[in-house]
């Protein structure tokens, strides 16, 4: 079943200007901006501009363009926080949630940029 895009998500609405975030990097075809609820000292989310629901969806359905541009954003957003190991930064994590096993919120493509401190173990246990 093909994905059916939501245009009144919040992260279409950031795109749009409807409503402002506070924007961290905008390049051709991405956007990152800090997460309205951080989970740890650096919690920035990066998005691409077009209309893809999850990582599936924009992995089968993007541009090469859009992809590479994606990817780069991801990293300069590691740049740009200092948390890149092979530069002397603490690390990160990548989280890209999506449906309801992956508790996904926003059904617009989102890879959360996690850092700052120490980040446990990857999953935490059901429950
Ligand atoms: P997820 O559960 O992976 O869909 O994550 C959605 C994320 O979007 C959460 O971490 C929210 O805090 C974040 N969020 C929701 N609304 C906004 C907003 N207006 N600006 C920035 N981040 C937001």
């Amino acid at each position: 079943m093909p994905y059916e895009y939501d245009d009144q998500n919040i992260f279409a609405k950031i795109l749009r200007g409807e409503i402002p975030c506070d924007k961290v990097l905008e390049t051709e075809h991405s956007l990152a901006f800090n997460d309205i609820n951080p989970q740890a000292p650096d919690h920035v989310l990066v998005i691409p501009k077009g209309a893809y629901v999850c990582f599936d969806h924009f992995a089968d359905a993007a541009s090469d363009a859009e992809i590479v541009d994606f990817n780069r954003a991801i990293g300069e957003v590691c740049r740009i926080l200092g948390v890149k190991p092979g530069e002397g930064g603490g690390g990160y994590r990548l989280i890209a949630n999506a449906g309801d096993n992956g508790v996904a919120e926003v059904p617009h493509l989102h890879v959360h940029v996690v850092g700052g401190r120490w980040l446990g173990r990857m999953l935490q246990p059901p429950g």
